[in-house]
């Protein structure tokens, strides 16, 4: 393991069903090379009910989750590793809140408010924490943390 992968981090970004039905996804592109990441893995995929399903255990509960189901599986999403220092909070704060609605009134600039429509169909994924980072990247990319590699900073 090189020295300098020790100082990144990894995050699993997503454009989601109306981000590349829009044709959004060169200009998220774009901002993802721009803000100094690099993409390490890029998958297109038409994501199965199952798959978003557990992808999105988290929030199997929640009423608006069969909603959350239907919207991922309407389309082909991209997914990709996006890597840099500080790679999940950096990736949340270029995407913007949640409700796409309201990041086009506080965060203008923010990936959410240029391609999001509402509290749903907002554009894009990003992971949360380290602990998701790695969850939800080793969820499409099995190969991702290869033997004596790891996304917790143990070593830092
Ligand atoms: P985020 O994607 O910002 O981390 P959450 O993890 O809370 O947001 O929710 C996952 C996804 O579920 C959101 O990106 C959005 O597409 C959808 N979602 C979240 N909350 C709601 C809600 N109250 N109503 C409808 N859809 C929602
Ligand atoms: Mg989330």
């Amino acid at each position: 393991l090189a020295t300098a992968d020790l100082e990144n981090e990894r995050t699993l970004a997503i454009v989601k069903p109306d981000g590349v039905s829009g044709m959004y996804t060169s200009s998220v592109k774009k901002i993802i090379l721009e803000s100094g990441f690099t993409i390490q893995r890029e998958l297109k995929v038409h994501l199965d009910e199952d798959s978003v399903r557990r992808f999105y255990a988290e929030h199997s509960t929640k009423s608006f989750f069969p909603s959350l189901v239907k919207y991922m599986t309407s389309g082909p999403v991209l997914i990709m590793v996006l890597e840099k220092t500080n790679a999940i909070a950096d990736w949340r704060a270029l995407i913007g809140p949640t409700d796409a609605s309201k990041a086009k009134v506080t965060h203008p600039d923010s990936i959410r408010a240029m391609c999001g429509q509402d509290l749903e169909r907002n554009c894009v994924h990003g992971s949360d924490s380290l602990d998701s980072a790695a969850r939800e990247i080793s969820f499409f990319f099995t190969d991702a943390f290869p033997e004596g590699t790891t996304q917790k900073h143990d070593e830092l």
